[in-house]
């Protein structure tokens, strides 16, 4: 029995900008000392008001025209409502309905050439890129019964890639990712270390058996090399193959990479889909752009 392994990308980079997406902290990742970069506004106290960082917004339009995305003229930021303490307002601001970039696509190398791409490459298209806000972060402290958190990094502007399902093995996914990458750093977008997180990639991946029906999606997160992408999507093609094939089942779950073991591991399975609560931004105003911002 045949099944074709169906994979996506999530896949976000925090901006090389000067100040935070919507205050004047510093955006330095280089920053040693927890909670330096910080403000008010960062730090959501009551009363606060943010204003778009426009550094933040023409880099992310940058990375639209370079991956032959659409841009959107006439868009807003939205609030991604969750509670968790590394997001001091209680919600993130993003882009849901409207993002930035659209219906882009990235040319990779391919043997046998497939799609519509020039001979000899595969055409990987990229369903939409949007702007938001990255968290801080916590640190769990093994001995201790209290946790720590970090604000530097709240705030700082973040955009989120998204590719339609159209890879097919790790070697795709590692061309995909690391020609990204050289782009993003030869722009001067993004720095795009993937080991200090400033690029993250989160795989989506399924198998698609005779019948052609889509098989349960399992999403693999915490992949902090390209190589390490890579491998975990061969490893997760050949876990997933050996388990149909042994007419069990695919779960639906959230899997880590384990380096030492080579191997995926579950972390957790799919809780009940999010309610996020998507609503618009009532603190900034729509976001218009012009033609000559994009020239
Ligand atoms: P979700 O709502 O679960 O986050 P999305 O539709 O937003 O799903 O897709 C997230 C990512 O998963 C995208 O990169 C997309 O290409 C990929 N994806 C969607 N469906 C599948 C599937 N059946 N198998 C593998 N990847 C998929
Ligand atoms: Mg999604």
């Amino acid at each position: 029995m045949l099944y074709k392994p169906v994979i996506g990308l999530e896949i976000h980079a925090e901006l090389k900008t000067k100040t935070k997406i919507f205050c004047d902290s510093l955006n330095d990742p280089d920053e040693k000392h927890p909670n330096m970069n910080i403000c008010p506004i960062c730090l959501s106290h009551p009363g606060t008001l943010p204003v778009i960082n426009e550094e933040a917004v023409k880099k992310v339009i940058m990375a639209g025209l370079a991956l032959n995305c659409k841009i959107e003229k006439n868009t807003f930021f939205e609030r991604k409502n969750y509670f968790y303490p590394d997001l001091p307002k209680g919600y993130q601001i993003s882009q849901y309905l409207k993002p930035l970039c659209y219906e882009g696509y990235l040319d990779i190398k391919s043997n046998p050439p497939s799609r519509e791409a020039s001979e000899g490459s595969k055409r990987i298209r990229i369903t939409r890129i949007h702007l938001e806000e990255d968290a801080g972060r916590l640190y769990h402290l093994p001995d201790k019964d209290y946790s720590l958190v970090d604000y530097n990094r709240a705030g700082v502007p973040l955009m989120e890639l998204v590719t339609e399902p159209d890879f097919e093995t790790g070697q795709e996914v590692r061309d995909f990712t690391s020609e990204l990458q050289m782009i993003w750093q030869y722009l001067n977008i993004s720095e795009a270390n993937m080991e200090k997180g400033e690029m993250r990639v989160e795989v989506n991946i399924s198998l698609t058996g005779a019948d052609g029906k889509w098989g349960t999606k399992v999403e693999i997160k915490n992949l902090n090399s390209i190589k390490f992408a890579a491998d975990a999507v061969d490893y997760e093609i050949k876990r997933q193959t050996e388990l149909l094939k042994a007419g069990e089942k695919v779960v639906q779950e959230t899997r880590g990479w384990d380096e030492s073991g080579k191997a995926t591991f579950s972390q957790r399975s799919k809780e009940e889909a999010h309610d996020y609560r998507y609503f618009p931004e009532p603190d900034l105003p729509p976001l218009e752009i012009t033609d000559k911002q994009i020239e």
